[in-house]
């Protein structure tokens, strides 16, 4: 049942919905007991028909920095385990970065997420229901979510009705009202529904997957590029960027030995140079049990070097949260680990 389907089967007037709104998106009520603006009656009723928490929170640990928090949650209907990550920038930013899936069936060869496998979408209030943590939280101190990412466990693409529905409450001004352009769609790039997408005229950001510049490599990285090939992705990377005029952000994680070579950046640079992108080098954050290694410092700065040269727009991602294992890639919940 929605909301607006019990309001309409208690005939109440479609002002409390707007009421329902304020409460839950604006003011960030922690239980339907704080929402007085309706009566005792009606309170009763809601909390009968709707959890206020659909997410339990197991476990919250906290950077040695103090710049990046990680919970574990656990869904209130099936006890599956989900993880979630605020970052705390130095410039005010408070970025949460939301799993919209438990494990990932896409697989990608270092990612800890990816080891878990697919087990189950997460609703829209369940991804929702993440950042509305964050968002009572940081109240308390007088600071809002100012960004939200798609980067957690699993592919928004392959959840994606659920993802547009918890971005229509993100978005919607009588919800939480944010800028679309804060809010960044991560993906591994699947073909079909990055489609969907650029139909659906989506106005929030986009980050993909790239992690090798050829089709061979990529596909020994991310199985999921076998049937997602670098040339279709490409295609429509270009009709996203020709429609919306909008720079796409390409993630390009640095395996030492595998993808970090000279050889390597010079193929990337073929490969985008031209095009309204911006391209995040992210050196490997480690996993405990995976034989990938971290690319060493000098490669790093040899591999940005070549794309300096070139003029590709680029930067090198400094992470936060490994010692949380709460950095790209890290995701995983304790259970599996
Ligand atoms: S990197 Fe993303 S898409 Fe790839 S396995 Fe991990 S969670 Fe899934």
């Amino acid at each position: 049942m929605t909301f607006e389907e019990f309001l309409k089967k208690n005939n109440q007037p479609s002002f409390r919905l707007k009421q329902l709104n304020l409460a839950l998106y604006k003011q960030y009520i922690e239980d339907w007991s704080e929402f007085t603006t309706w009566s005792k009656e009606l309170r009763e009723k809601i909390a009968q028909e709707f959890d206020f928490n659909t997410l339990k929170v197991i476990n919250h640990q906290k950077s040695k920095k103090g710049d990046t928090e990680k919970v574990l949650f656990s869904r209130t209907k099936n006890k599956q385990l989900l993880e979630t990550v605020i970052m705390k920038h130095k410039d005010g930013r408070n970025t949460v970065c939301v799993s919209c899936m438990v494990g990932c069936p896409v697989g990608c060869t270092f990612c800890a997420t990816g080891t878990m496998g697919f087990i189950s979408n997460l609703t829209s209030e369940e991804i929702a229901e993440q950042v509305l943590f964050f968002a009572r939280k940081l109240k308390k101190e007088d600071k809002k979510v100012s960004n939200i990412v798609f980067m957690g466990m699993g592919e928004p693409l392959l959840n994606l009705d659920n993802v547009l529905e918890s971005i229509e409450i993100f978005t919607n001004p009588e919800k939480m009202a944010m800028s679309p352009s804060r809010i960044t769609i991560s993906t591994s790039g699947i073909v079909k529904p990055l489609e969907k997408l650029l139909e659906n005229d989506f106005k929030g950001r986009l980050a993909i997957s790239l992690h090798a510049p050829t089709q061979e490599l990529r596909e020994s990285i991310m199985p999921i590029a076998k049937n997602n090939s670098l040339s279709e992705l490409m295609t429509v990377v270009d009709k996203i960027i020709d429609n919306n005029n909008k720079r796409i952000s390409f993630e390009y994680v640095l395996l030492k030995n595998i993808n970090d070579k000279q050889r390597h950046a010079e193929k990337l640079v073929k490969l985008v140079k031209g095009k309204l992108i911006h391209l995040n080098l992210i050196p490997y954050n480690p996993v405990p049990g995976f034989t990938l290694q971290t690319s060493d410092r000098n490669q790093i700065d040899r591999f940005s070097a070549v794309l300096s040269r070139a003029r590709v727009p680029h930067t090198v991602r400094v992470s936060m949260g490994k010692d949380i294992d709460a950095a790209c890639g890290q995701l995983a919940t304790k259970k599996t680990k």
